[in-house]
């Protein structure tokens, strides 16, 4: 077919691709995706894949949902961008509103008030409704600018607070925030993130809780938390330079689908009250029920001062993002003009109303179809079938937080010892999934499960079973 040819030969001659070798793109044919529909999506020959990663993590209720489709054709016909600087937008207003609303919702029942407008808290003492004045929606249109923004808002609300000093951060090894400098500069992937060493700012790094590859060589059962008494060490010696800790709540996603044990998260929150530091929540993975509940920070009922969504928020639709500040955040930069208190950050697209828009619909069918309650026994039937497939002689470690999977391919099942990232073992698993029509992409040694939260009983089935074969024929 003389479009196919064209295609194909015009991608690897314009395009450069992310996260990709292009010699070795060169050398091969292309997958060119034109159409979706629910979990599948189908290339220029015809062929159907399931989408096993969600198209990069961010699909939710399927692709090409009627809800959505029709929500952006009915926002394209009044108007497609207009900016938030200087002016305001319907759908960003609502969306604004409705996001400050979850946020209420997911994290108020844990004894904090600071994500309830203050209306709702007027009427909860029986005083009378003041001008709301709540947690405030800050909109940019990435993953990365969430956190570039989160980043900082919280460097600077220290000094409006007239606190000195803390012009650093805290993450993780193996945290992954995002590809542009600030982000990277709180990563900790080093495969991605070393060769930019010297462009990077300075943080502290706590080791991540991966007890699967646990630094101290403990195991989670009598290891007495040692990831969290560290992170306290450093955090006492240091906090005075710290503004913020940023951290993927539950599930370390790019650094290879590490689950935290159970309780870190809470200790976290509670080594950066006790220290006066922020807590920057990423949820830009994990959030939009991917983890079984709405946002990972609530199942342990831990509230950030900032938290950063993006991917799923447009249902996987457009590029939205949002960092939300809590009221107290929030008011350290109000000030009279002449001050300078003022967040000087802003995008071009920022609150685009298209991408708003779909965010609403998308928000519409998790109510409508309750999304999250029909995802339980997804979740159930992936965690049995994961435990079969950990059983396998070079599978290490097969983990999952909801509908977020990871397995941990072995040369060595007693010993762990893994596969040489050379090998390239994550994409031959892969490459034999996608001949038989299901598209994932590995991370190193870890085969990624993240399917859209609409996969019925039977896809779900049909990708692990097809994972299950690969991991057999290929190891
Ligand atoms: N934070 C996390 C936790 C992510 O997983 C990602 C993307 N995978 C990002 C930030 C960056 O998002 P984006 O690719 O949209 O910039």
């Amino acid at each position: 077919m003389e479009n196919k040819r064209y295609l194909e030969d015009t991608d690897k001659k314009y395009i450069w691709h992310p996260f990709t070798q292009m010699k070795d793109w060169a050398a091969g044919t292309p997958t060119i995706i034109e159409e979706g529909s629910g979990c599948r999506i189908k290339d220029i020959d015809g062929k159907w894949y399931l989408d096993g990663v969600s198209s990069i993590w961010v699909n939710i209720h399927g692709h090409r949902r009627k809800e959505i489709d029709d929500a952006i054709r009915e926002q394209i016909g009044k108007i497609s961008h207009s900016t938030l600087l200087g002016l305001s937008n319907v759908p960003a207003i609502k969306l604004a509103e409705r996001i400050i609303g979850i946020m209420g919702r997911s994290f108020n029942c844990m004894g904090n008030s600071s994500w309830l407008p203050s209306s709702g808290r007027a009427q909860q003492v029986g005083v009378k409704a003041e001008m709301p004045s709540p947690a405030k929606v800050f909109y940019s249109d990435n993953g990365s600018t969430a956190v570039e923004v989160a980043l900082k808002m919280a460097f600077q609300y220290w000094i409006h607070k007239g606190v000195e000093g803390k012009n650093s951060f805290l993450s993780l090894t193996n945290a992954y925030h995002g590809d542009t400098l600030g982000a990277v500069s709180v990563g900790g992937v080093d495969i991605f993130h070393k060769v930019f060493g010297p462009l990077l700012f300075k943080t502290f790094k706590a080791p991540s809780p991966y007890c699967y590859r646990c630094g101290s060589g403990r195991n989670p059962q009598d290891c007495g938390s040692a990831c969290v008494a560290e992170m306290d060490s450093i955090l006492k010696k240091h906090h005075r330079e710290i503004a913020a800790l940023i951290i993927e709540p539950l599930v370390q996603a790019a650094g290879g689908m590490i689950i935290f044990p159970e309780g870190y998260l809470k200790a976290v929150r509670d080594l950066c009250s006790r220290y006066g530091v922020l807590m920057i929540a990423d949820e830009i993975a994990t959030g939009f029920g991917r983890t079984g509940r709405m946002f990972a920070c609530e199942h342990e009922a831990v509230v950030p001062d900032i938290i950063c969504l993006s991917k799923g928020i447009t249902g996987g639709y457009l590029p939205l993002a949002v960092t939300l500040a809590t009221e107290e955040v929030y008011k350290a930069f109000l000030g009279d003009f002449k001050e300078l208190k003022t967040f000087f950050h802003g995008h071009s697209y920022t609150g685009n109303p298209l991408a708003c828009a779909a965010a609403l619909a998308c928000l519409d069918i998790f109510e409508k179809e309750d999304t999250l309650g029909r995802i339980q026994p997804m979740i159930s039937l992936s965690e049995e079938r994961l435990a079969e497939i950990s059983g396998l002689d070079h599978v290490g470690e097969a983990r999952n937080r909801g509908l977020m999977a990871g397995i941990e391919l072995v040369k060595e099942k007693n010993t762990g010892e893994p596969y040489d990232w050379e090998e390239k073992m994550g994409w031959r698993v892969a490459n034999y999934a996608k001949e038989k029509g299901l598209f994932i992409r590995p991370i190193g040694n870890v085969i990624i499960v993240m399917p859209p939260l609409s996969v019925s009983v039977e896809e779900l089935e049909q990708m692990l079973d097809i994972i299950e074969e690969g991991i057999k024929a290929v190891t």
